[in-house]
């Protein structure tokens, strides 16, 4: 079993939020980031290579082969820093348009920063606005993803214009303005800060976020285990998944804590399986420590909004009611 994924420390953790336009490109973006850091195992290659299955994100029938369906598309994708140093980025996937049951604020409150993707040509649609006018008031400062500039009818320069002026009607916060622009080609897997540059891959996207985003911030890293629960997943196998990221302290394998409820009440319970996320994939691990993502099973009944405790822990996050059924259309 792999004890633990590489790097585990919150200053090598990015966790970035993704927010797309449908057809702006994430997909192809997030499949190409995964290629080029090496992380698709060789059946996946070769599935790809064959044809049948498409991206890899949309492919189901590697979401069934796990047993656990890739549902939430966190993508975690390992990067060496121009510098030498690992990196974790953490891509966190934003539903497109409507907002069912605050899951926009839950996937929100995992990230430090997003990636606001745009087509060059189509410039920034108002579909994605309500993701980003949440994405601001939480406080994420936006990189300016410039895709598809390799199409010939591509209008980059205005685009970041267009960029621009939304955030300013938005009433973006004055140093958000200043953001930063990379230009990329998902489909060609480069990226570029200065169009006159040519680039071969998307290194100077991974360095603009390990520059920009912040690490996750976190309370003490020995301090009591704190997180709450942000979305959930489920298997035939173990039921109920719950997915957070962890606020402060370590949670281990096998551990025992404390579940809070948003009725305030308490119980005891065991940690089956503690899965970290490593590419698509998610990987039995040993502990998860703050900052990181995680996914746990063994905890039922749990619902989104629980928040998870070690057993001395005399002051737990408050449990919230982030689940309300809402719908926000835009
Ligand atoms: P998503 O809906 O945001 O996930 O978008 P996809 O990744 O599925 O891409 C939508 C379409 O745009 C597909 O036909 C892609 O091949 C195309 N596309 C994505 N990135 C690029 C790019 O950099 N250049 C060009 N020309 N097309 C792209």
């Amino acid at each position: 079993m792999n004890m633990t994924l590489t790097p585990t420390t919150a200053h090598q953790i990015r966790n970035v939020a993704i927010i797309a336009h449908v057809d702006h490109g994430k997909t192809t973006l997030v499949d190409k980031m995964m290629l080029q850091s090496g992380q698709y195992r060789n059946e996946d290659l070769a599935k790809l290579a064959g044809g049948q299955h498409g991206l890899i994100l949309d492919s189901n029938d590697l979401e069934r082969e796990r047993g656990i369906t890739i549902l939430s598309k966190n993508c975690a994708v390992r990067y060496t820093s121009t510098s030498g140093d690992s990196y974790r980025v953490n891509l966190i996937d934003t539903p497109g348009h409507a907002d069912f049951g605050g899951e926009v604020e839950r996937v929100l409150g995992m990230a430090s920063g997003t990636l606001l993707l745009v087509d060059a040509y189509e410039g920034p649609m108002p579909q994605t606005r309500f993701v980003l006018e949440k994405s601001l008031l939480h406080g994420l400062r936006p990189i300016v993803v410039v895709n598809k500039v390799d199409r010939p009818d591509s209008r980059p320069q205005e685009v970041v214009n267009e960029v621009f002026d939304l955030l300013v009607e938005m009433d973006a916060p004055e140093e958000f303005l200043d953001f930063p622009v990379v230009f990329a080609s998902a489909r060609e897997g480069w990226a570029t800060l200065d169009l006159n540059e040519p680039s071969d891959s998307l290194r100077p996207l991974f360095e603009t976020i390990i520059e920009h985003v912040p690490p996750p911030e976190v309370g003490l890293e020995d301090g009591p285990l704190r997180m709450q629960v942000t979305s959930l997943d489920y298997s035939d196998y173990v039921g109920r998944i719950a997915i957070g990221r962890v606020r402060e302290g370590t949670i281990k394998r096998r551990q025992r804590v404390l579940v809070f409820d948003r009725q305030g009440n308490s119980a005891e319970r065991q940690v089956g399986q503690l899965l970290g996320f490593d590419g698509l994939d998610r990987k039995e691990v040993e502990s998860v420590a703050a900052g990181d993502l995680c996914a746990i099973t063994g905890l039922e009944p749990i619902e989104i909004g629980d928040t998870i405790s070690d057993l001395t822990c005399t002051d737990p996050l408050p449990a919230v009611p982030i689940d309300e059924p809402t719908l926000h259309m835009t």
